[in-house]
């Protein structure tokens, strides 16, 4: 039976980059050898570490002074690497869920933080508004797609300081002004590729302002002035990344995946809203186009387990929700065809009807 995979990360990849990347394994590149085994200093690799990052700056339009690197550690490691590299006295940052905490913990280590506004005593179900941010802030911190609770700021802030945002979940979904940024961070296990790379965008000049030592690896001049080479990079993942992209350009680039996104969040929420067994938990104008978060209605509340039952019999899998919200999650990421989108939406209906 076919599999829809609506797992929230690490997630559904294109049938292209899985192809690509099953037939890299058995000969890279004509080399008669696997991509798991070759030197990360070989031209082959060499050229497909330069194309994806040249491919990310095309589909992004980054302008002249940023630089692409491959890092490793997550996006959880930039939660340190942003304030050890960008933090001289004060950072702002906005709490809109366990992401941003995280990396609101890791900035306290460096400086003062001042947190602008928190939805944590409504369980993260908004993104705040009508916050201010000092003047005198080193940088503002926001995460883009609050992946655990299904919320989304889809707009690029006009900040007076420096902007840093972690964009792990949502990445290429949507056209994004790199402009108005000085780092831009994101695991690749959500939008572009398997575990074990992490992408930063990074404007060259916001770098070399602060006073502290910074070590070699979590210094961001260390792997831009080394063509993202410094070490050895996560040759598969960084392998896989560029089949995605390539498909992404194949598409028509991120345009037409925007347009894409919004269709599929349109399908999924227009049913949650119809469907009397279920509702939305984050607010209708923060609803994420990626990650989609629902509970059964309070009536109907004791049906859950049986939906989830349901639902993976009918090839479903990976819709449980995270447990801090409940329910169900079902992350709607590029490589997810509108056609599994409507068979979720087909299984809500039937299990609707009977019931
Ligand atoms: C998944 C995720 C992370 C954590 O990424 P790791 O690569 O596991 O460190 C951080 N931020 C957001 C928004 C995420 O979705």
């Amino acid at each position: 039976m076919k599999k829809h995979n609506f797992s929230a990360g690490p997630s559904i990849l294109s049938e292209y980059t899985i192809k690509n990347a099953a037939a890299a394994v058995e000969n890279f590149a004509g080399t008669g050898l696997s991509i798991l085994e070759v030197s990360h200093r070989g031209k082959e690799f060499v050229a497909v570490n330069d194309e994806a990052r040249a491919l990310i700056k095309e589909l992004l339009d980054v302008p002249a002074g940023y630089e692409v690197v491959f890092l490793g550690g997550g996006a959880s490691m930039q939660f340190c690497m942003v304030p050890f590299n960008l933090l001289n006295k004060k950072a702002s940052y906005l709490d809109t869920g366990t992401w941003a905490s995280n990396a609101i913990k890791e900035a306290k280590l460096f400086g003062e933080v001042d947190v602008v506004a928190s939805s944590k005593d409504a369980n993260y179900t908004f993104i705040p508004k009508g916050y201010q941010v000092a003047e005198d802030s080193d940088y503002f911190h926001f995460t883009s797609n609050n992946t655990i609770y299904g919320t989304e700021m889809r707009y690029d802030p006009d900040m007076k300081v420096r902007l840093v945002s972690d964009m792990s979940s949502d990445i290429f979904s949507r056209p994004i002004d790199i402009s108005k940024y000085d780092i831009i961070y994101a695991g690749a296990q959500k939008n572009l590729a398997p575990a074990g790379v992490t992408l930063a965008i990074v404007r060259t000049d916001a770098l070399g302002h602060v006073d502290r030592a910074i070590p070699t690896m979590l210094n961001y001049n260390t792997h831009i002035k080394k063509d993202s080479m410094f070490n050895t990079p996560p040759v598969f993942p960084i392998f896989a990344a560029l089949q995605t992209l390539k498909w992404y350009k194949e598409l028509g680039g991120i345009a037409a995946i925007e347009k894409m996104n919004l269709e599929k969040a349109a399908i999924l929420y227009d049913e949650i809203d119809r469907n009397k067994l279920f509702k939305g938990t984050a607010a209708v104008e923060d609803r994420s186009i990626m990650n989609v978060c629902f509970v059964m209605n309070d009536e109907y509340k004791e049906l859950e387990e049986e939906f989830s039952k349901f639902a993976a019999a009918a090839g479903m899998v990976g819709i449980k929700g995270h447990r801090s919200v409940g329910g169900f999650r079902a992350s709607l990421y590029n490589a997810m065809p509108k056609s599994s989108v409507e068979a979720l939406v087909a299984t809500m209906k039937e299990f609707e009807k009977q019931h």
